[in-house]
């Protein structure tokens, strides 16, 4: 095996979920979303990679790990369009689209200073109204929120 295609091994995953088509602006917070420091597995992040699809984007690997859809549509919130491959023995088995919630718990800020979720300690809760565009409704105090203004907490 040549020195090159040790370096593809290397970067191949052999099991796990590898998320790709990241916009770069929003890799991190994907790391953040999915809790992934807290993970032990491998975990390979690539950034301002070259893409077909965009000008450039992020690739996050994690060895050994596959995700409950709940908590993987949670990147619909911040990366409507990214895609997940799940990889089994080097193959990837399934291509996943993220799908944005009807109901987002507990990830995202309310903008309203005023509203409870930012006085008392407590889940903010927000519906999603139009999920095409990404907007959202504070379940408190009923601000709506455009895909522009989401604050992740
Ligand atoms: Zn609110």
């Amino acid at each position: 095996m040549n020195e090159r295609r040790k370096a593809m091994q290397v970067a191949a995953l052999c099991n796990g979920t590898a998320i790709d088509h990241i916009p770069p602006s929003v890799v991190f917070k994907v790391v953040s979303l999915l809790e992934l420091e807290k993970l032990d597995n491998p975990i390979t992040i690539g950034n301002n990679l070259e893409s077909k699809k965009m000008a450039s984007k992020g690739i996050i690997k994690i060895t050994g790990k596959y995700f409950e859809e709940s908590v993987i549509n949670k990147i619909a919130i911040i990366a409507p369009n990214v895609v997940l491959n799940i990889i089994k023995d080097y193959e990837v088995v399934e291509k996943k689209r993220v799908v944005l919630p009807k109901v987002i718990n507990g990830i995202v800020k309310c903008n309203n200073p005023k509203c409870i979720t930012n006085n008392e300690p407590m889940t903010t809760r927000f519906e999603v109204i139009d999920c095409n565009n990404t907007e959202l409704r504070c379940h408190y105090c009923n601000i709506k929120i455009q895909k522009d203004e989401i604050i992740l907490k």
